[in-house]
């Protein structure tokens, strides 16, 4: 069973298209969360950021890159927040990888995204190059 984005990039259900090319697609977002909300997918099912091979990701990014300035332009935006929710636990629903480009604008009520926090940790000096050298031994 595809994902509602691949069955999108497929052209079974409609979408408001506004880029495509060999690996990546981008469409207006269903539920705006301002005028010209925008994501951009890979055309090729994965679902989280680490899932996607290197070359597709680098696609991805030229996308991202060249549709900020775009979308921005589009609606008149002050700023936009671009961001992936990845994984359940983040708040990701369609488990197919997207970018969410959401223009932003002076005085729109939005947070920044360090909104997203519930409880923020109290870490020790220790604790914090404990993980930082525990994610340098990982990449
Ligand atoms: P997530 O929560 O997975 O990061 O975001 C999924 C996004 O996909 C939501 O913002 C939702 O509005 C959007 N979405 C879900 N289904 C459709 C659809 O069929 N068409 C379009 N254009 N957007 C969709």
């Amino acid at each position: 069973m595809s994902t509602i984005f691949s069955q999108i990039v497929d052209g079974e259900i409609p979408a408001r298209v506004v880029y495509e090319d060999e690996a990546t697609f981008a469409f207006l977002d269903a539920n705006p969360l301002a005028p010209g909300h925008t994501l951009v997918i890979p055309k090729e099912e994965y679902e989280r950021l680490n899932d996607v091979p290197e070359d597709v990701a680098s696609a991805l990014y030229a996308t991202i890159h060249a549709l900020v300035p775009a979308v921005e332009d589009a609606v008149d935006a002050d700023a936009s927040t671009v961001a992936f929710n990845n994984g359940e636990a983040a708040g990701q629903e369609v488990p197919h990888v997207h970018c969410h480009i959401v223009p932003r604008f002076e005085g729109d009520g939005g947070g920044p995204i360090h909104a997203i926090a519930g409880e923020t940790p109290d870490l020790s000096d220790g604790e914090l190059d404990e993980i930082a050298s525990d994610i340098e031994t990982r990449v």
